[in-house]
């Protein structure tokens, strides 16, 4: 049986090579279009590239794309990728493009794993109320061999906690060059990022998007996953999003998801805020199930009461609470309006998923 390799081989390739090529000069009508689109069970993001000989002005001048999907007995596994939102393209620059694609099946209907299209009906029906979202996704870095990124082998870092949670020196925090890579990456494409800090484990860390409404924050969330892994194939080091990367009393990885309203936001909006964390109370079990690709199982191994998460089983609610299941921060407390937090969401989850729920829950009654 071969080794398995303990370092990525892309970590071994000189870029110094490549940047010969990519100093070649391309012909003014030639744009790269780098296609993005969701696939499998655990919604991996999957991308493949397209040369346009023109220079698109809006989404609607890019032809629907095709891919395979493995599914099915092999006779229908194909999906139709329809172009829905574009981005700038970090990586060639320039007028080339990353493009985010719903999938559609050959019947013109939306895919299963198209929740973008039921988000957006959902969205359509709450637009009087003006919902804005603001999500915190947080992640862990991986050596090749699935351990954490710099942990001794057979063991761990000294501490983790209060220490390293944006924390800073080298015995802290680990992989930061990835981390500005990313946060560049992303403001240059066109995400709406609001920051980023360290995670209570070294080697883990979060990034937020927000806030804005309710597709464009998931858009922005998935395609910021998309540069995420990306550009830590460049530097050969792997991201994880499940929801516990280290077993044991190791912090685990959420997705928190911040949530306000025209009426949450208003004057007084507190009472909107009480009014929407009474409707998640009774729906609990219901949002559990949205909050990961395995309908609460991936949460099964993160909920679990302590290291700042609630249980999963109990719904719980508190100003300034990080053990809670909905916590309403101390400034919006005090100022009488603003938003609250759900810190259910698994770092694995499908944000359309989570806004989906999120809407119905407090401005449908559904
Ligand atoms: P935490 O204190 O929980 O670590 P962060 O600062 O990491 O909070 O993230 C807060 C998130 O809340 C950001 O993504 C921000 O965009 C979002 N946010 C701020 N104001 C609002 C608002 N009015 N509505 C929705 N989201 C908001
Ligand atoms: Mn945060
Ligand atoms: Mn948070």
């Amino acid at each position: 049986m071969s080794k398995t390799l303990e370092i990525s081989p892309n970590a071994l390739i000189s870029k110094k090579v490549l940047d010969r090529y990519l100093a070649l000069e391309l012909p003014a009508n030639k744009v790269m279009a780098t296609y993005i689109w969701l696939d499998g069970p655990a919604l991996n993001i999957r991308s493949k590239d397209r040369a346009l000989d023109f220079v698109p002005k809006s989404v609607n001048e890019l032809p629907i794309w095709t891919a395979g999907h493995g599914e099915g007995d092999g006779t229908t596994s194909e999906w139709y990728l329809h172009p829905v939102k574009i981005y700038r393209d970090p990586f060639r620059q320039g007028n080339h493009i990353l493009v985010l694609c719903e999938t559609y099946s050959g019947d013109g209907k939306p895919s299963v794993k198209n929740r973008r299209n039921k988000c957006a009906e959902i969205a359509a029906k709450c637009a009087a109320e003006e919902p804005w979202f603001g999500i915190e996704q947080e992640y862990a870095f991986l050596d090749f061999d699935g351990h954490p990124l710099g942990w001794s082998k057979n063991g761990c870092p000294d501490r983790q906690g209060v220490e390293n949670y944006c924390g800073v020196g080298a015995k802290k925090v680990y992989g930061r060059d990835v981390v500005e890579a990313h946060t560049r990456a992303c403001l240059y494409a066109g995400i709406k990022l609001a920051g980023t800090n360290a995670g209570g484990m070294p080697a883990q860390w979060e990034y937020q998007i927000g806030p804005c409404p309710d597709v464009t924050v998931a858009d922005d969330l998935w395609v910021a996953r998309f540069l995420l892994y990306r550009i830590a194939e460049d530097f050969g080091i792997v991201v994880t999003f499940d929801p516990n990367p280290m077993e044991g009393e190791w912090f685990s990885s959420g997705a928190h998801c911040n949530v306000s309203t025209k009426s949450t936001r208003a004057k007084g909006g507190i009472t909107a805020i009480h009014t929407a964390i009474d409707k998640l109370s009774k729906r609990h079990d219901k949002h559990i199930k949205a909050y990961d690709p395995k309908g609460g199982k991936d949460n099964e191994r993160r909920l679990v009461a302590g290291c700042a998460t609630s249980s999963i089983h109990d719904f719980s609610a508190g100003v300034s609470n990080r053990s809670a299941s909905i916590r309403i921060p101390k400034t919006v407390a005090d100022n009488g309006c603003g938003y609250f937090e759900d810190r259910r969401p698994s770092s694995n989850c499908d944000p359309y998923a989570v806004v989906s729920v999120i809407l119905s829950t407090i401005c449908l009654n559904e």
